[in-house]
C-alpha cells in the first residue's frame, strides 16, 4: 500500500499495514529549509519554491503527505490584509486588521486571483504531477472564526461575539464563502484532503459560543466541501470534541494539551485523529528516548496519523521529525505483526 493509500485510508480509520504518518500544518523548520535551499518569504509567494519545501515532507522527513500552505494568512492577504511574510526564522504576520465589523462587510469575489491564493493553488498542482502518485497531497482553508480574527483583530472580534452575536453571524455566514470557494479551488488543483483550520479553542472561544457560532458552519463545511477534511484546532479541545464528533468531518487534528487517551475517548470510535505530539517536548527538545515513548503511546492508543500537532516551531531540528516518520512505520509494523 502506498503512503497515500494509507494516509486516506486512515482518515477514514480504515485497515492499513501500518500506521499513517504526517501532519495537517507546516512541517517547516529553518533546517529543514537550509537542506532544501528554499526560504521564507519566498515559499509563500512562489509556486515552485513553495512546491519544493513542500515536497521534502515527504522525501526528506518521510511522512505520507505534503502540504504546502504553511503560513496562516493566505486568504486574509488576498482580501487586502498588510502582510510580513516573514524570514527563515519568522513565521508570517498580518501587519493590519483589514475592515470593520458592519453592514457592509463583503467578501471579494476576485480573491481567489490574488497571488497569496493563486500560488499555493498552482503549487498543489505541481505536487500533485511530481509527487501524488505516492503521497497524498493536502491543501488548507480556514474556519470563518480565524479568519474574522485576521480580518477584524481578534479584540474586535471576540468583543462582538458578545455585543452583537446577530452581525457576528451575519459576518460568519459571510465568510462561510471563503473557505468552500478555497477548498473547491485546492481540490481542482489536486488536493486529496483539505485541513480545516479554526482556532476556536477555549480560551478563544467558550463551548457554548462554539455550539451557538460555529457546530452548523464546521457540519456545513464538511457537507460542501467534496473531500476528506481534517479539523485542526490548538489547544485543550476536550470541551468541544463531543460537539466536533458529531459534524461529520473524518479526521481531527489535535493538541497534545488533551492527551491521546483522552482524545481517542472523547473522539469515540469513528473520528480519526491526527497529530497530538508536542511541539516543545517531543518536536523541539525531544531525544530518541523521549520520541520512541511518544511513539509507541500514539500507537497504544490508536491515533491514525502519527505526527506533530500544530506548525512546527522553527527552531525545531527537522531530525526529530523524520524520528518519528520512520519509528511510526516501524513500530507499528512490528506491533500489527505481533498482535496477529
Ligand atoms: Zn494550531
Amino acid at each position: 500500500m502506498k503512503p497515500r493509500d494509507i494516509f486516506l485510508t486512515k482518515l477514514r480509520r480504515g485497515a492499513t499495514p501500518r500506521v499513517g504518518t504526517g501532519s495537517a500544518t507546516s512541517i517547516v523548520t529553518a533546517d529543514l529549509m537550509d537542506k532544501v535551499g528554499v526560504y521564507f518569504p519566498d515559499a509563500h509567494l512562489d509556486a515552485e519554491k513553495m512546491a519544493r519545501l513542500a515536497e521534502a515532507g515527504y522525501t526528506e522527513l518521510g511522512f505520507d503527505n505534503v502540504m504546502p500552505l504553511f503560513g496562516v494568512w493566505h486568504e486574509a492577504a488576498a482580501m487586502g490584509c498588510e502582510m510580513d511574510w516573514g524570514d527563515r526564522n519568522h513565521m508570517p504576520d498580518g501587519k493590519t486588521v483589514c475592515d470593520t465589523i458592519d453592514e457592509e462587510f463583503h467578501v471579494p469575489e476576485d480573491f481567489l486571483n490574488h497571488p497569496a491564493c493563486a500560488v499555493p493553488l498552482k503549487a498543489l498542482k505541481l505536487l500533485k504531477q511530481r509527487v501524488g502518485n505516492d503521497v497524498a497531497v493536502v491543501g488548507k482553508v480556514f474556519g470563518p472564526w480565524t479568519l474574522a480574527y485576521h480580518i477584524f483583530g481578534v479584540e474586535e472580534f471576540l468583543m462582538s461575539t458578545l455585543l452583537e452575536p446577530d452581525a457576528v453571524k451575519r459576518i460568519l455566514r459571510e465568510l462561510i464563502k471563503v473557505p468552500i470557494a478555497f477548498a473547491k479551488a485546492q481540490i481542482e488543483s489536486g488536493a486529496d484532503a483539505l485541513t480545516l483550520a479554526d482556532h476556536c479553542t477555549r480560551d478563544l472561544c467558550s463551548p457554548d459560543a462554539y455550539k451557538d457560532f460555529l457546530f452548523d458552519i464546521h457540519s456545513e463545511l464538511h457537507e460542501s466541501i467534496p473531500c476528506p477534511l481534517i479539523l485542526h484546532i490548538c489547544g485543550d479541545t476536550s470541551d468541544r470534541l463531543k460537539y466536533i464528533r458529531e459534524t461529520g468531518i473524518d479526521c481531527f487534528h489535535f493538541d497534545s494539551k488533551i492527551g491521546c487517551t483522552n482524545a481517542r475517548e472523547l473522539a469515540g470510535e469513528t473520528l480519526a485523529l491526527m497529530g497530538g505530539t508536542s511541539n516543545m517536548r517531543i518536536v523541539k527538545d525531544g531525544t530518541p528516548e523521549t520520541i520512541t515513548n511518544d511513539v509507541e503511546e500514539k500507537l497504544r492508543q490508536g491515533i491514525d496519523v502519527v505526527g506533530p500537532e500544530c506548525a512546527v516551531p522553527l527552531d525545531a531540528p527537522y531530525k526529530n521529525l523524520k524520528m518519528i516518520a520512520e519509528l511510526t512505520k516501524k513500530l507499528s509494523i512490528e506491533k500489527i505483526a505481533a498482535e496477529k
